[in-house]
């Protein structure tokens, strides 16, 4: 039931938001987290019925539970938030285009592994020509969060013009370079770079047809899953912010009013991820809900700013120094806003509101 997976992220939240300093300091792979998701079934919630899950994440009503479930995980630790946000993308690519390839994801999730999406490339990136049975692969990925941790991830290949072709390789530890991830923030999601020369993908393995990841609303829409984490974030800050004004005792009306400022940039940020996933799980026309998911990218990284150049304000250097927890929160909720193509979601989200008399109903 989603309500067990929902009862099952609260009991956890506690056990992975002790541990995300350590996590943080070590710049080290969640294992004991990803351990514990498995263990609680939240990994396995995102297969269908048939494979033992609940299809956690594969649209219709539950999605409010999964909004809540990847927003309280962030608000845990924004690292294993992301880690989580991947598997569920994943199995639902998977779930939704070749169903038959399942047992591949469900043999990894019973080992205890979550798989991710992996398609953030440079320059020719990775591609994959014919050969019997399958095609061969060639060329590597950038910013493969779980690499050297996930075995079966979902990666994007270019086999041609057509757009690229999703498949479910198998991957060796060995191929993940780690050494370039020296980010400032999220630095346990171990986002590498994986080299795939000389794969071999069965044909087993392949998930749908050329050009499927880009389809809409999938690609677009689903983008709402990237909020309702980075949503956890933000609710942390919140916190925290709170907390330490508390703390201080008696503050005055220019703190008051910098919360009051970050505490409203919050909460439509909680309200335009919400609305963001209900409409994104609706059936419904796909390119007004890319539309709404865009307006809700561009606006939601705005409110973030909004609420973090606030907190740093109102708690100074303070909120730059580890190991106080605001610090963290901050570094990789800085982080993790940078997401692919913000300026063209703002765009498409303009080009909607343009052909629609300026808004979304
Ligand atoms: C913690 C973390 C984990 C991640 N994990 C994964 C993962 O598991 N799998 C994955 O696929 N990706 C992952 N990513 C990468 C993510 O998908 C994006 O590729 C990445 O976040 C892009 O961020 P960016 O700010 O560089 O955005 P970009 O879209 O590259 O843009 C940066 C800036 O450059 C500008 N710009 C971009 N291209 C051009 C151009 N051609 N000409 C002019 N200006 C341009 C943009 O307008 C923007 O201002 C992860 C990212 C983070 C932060």
């Amino acid at each position: 039931m989603p309500a067990d997976a929902l009862a099952a992220a609260r009991r956890l939240h506690p056990a992975i938001r002790a541990r995300a300093a350590a996590i943080d300091a070590a710049a080290a792979y969640p294992d004991a987290d990803i351990a514990d998701l498995a263990a609680a079934g939240l990994l396995g919630a995102c297969l269908p019925a048939d494979f033992g899950g609940i299809a956690l994440g594969h649209g219709g009503p539950a999605s409010a539970v999964l909004c809540e479930i990847l927003t309280m995980i962030g608000a845990a630790s924004l690292t294993v938030g992301r880690l989580y946000e991947g598997h569920v993308n994943a199995v639902r690519l998977v779930a939704t285009y070749a169903p038959d390839a399942l047992p591949l994801l469900a043999a990894e999730i019973a080992a205890g592994r979550p798989s991710g999406v992996w398609n953030a490339e440079r320059a020719n990136g990775l591609s994959a020509v014919r050969i019997d049975g399958g095609w061969q692969l060639s060329g590597s990925k950038i910013h493969c969060s779980g690499s050297g941790a996930i075995r079966r991830p979902l990666v994007t290949a270019r086999i041609g013009d057509d757009g690229p072709l999703m498949m479910l390789p198998e991957v060796a530890a060995e191929r993940a370079d780690l050494s370039v991830w020296r980010a400032a923030g999220m630095r346990g999601t171990a986002t590498g770079t994986v080299d795939f020369t000389g794969l071999v993908v069965p044909d087993a393995a392949v998930i749908g047809v050329p050009g499927d990841y880009y389809r809409s609303p999938f690609f677009s829409g689903g983008a709402w899953r990237v909020l309702a984490v980075q949503l956890g974030g933000l609710d942390a800050v919140m916190a925290l912010h709170a907390e330490k004004l508390n703390l201080r005792g008696g503050t005055d009306a220019v703190p008051r009013a910098r919360l009051a400022r970050a505490g409203a940039a919050h909460e439509a940020a909680r309200l335009i991820v919400r609305e963001a996933a209900a409409r994104a799980e609706r059936d419904g026309n796909p390119a007004a809900i890319d539309a709404y998911v865009d307006l809700a990218r561009g606006g939601f990284e705005e409110l973030a700013l909004t609420c973090i150049e606030a907190t740093r304000r109102n708690i100074g250097l303070g909120s730059f120094i580890a190991p106080d927890p605001l610090d963290r929160v901050l570094r990789d909720l800085e982080t993790y806003l940078r997401q692919p193509f913000l300026d063209a979601s703002r765009d498409n989200a303009a080009a909607w509101l343009l052909d629609h008399e300026g808004r979304f109903q």
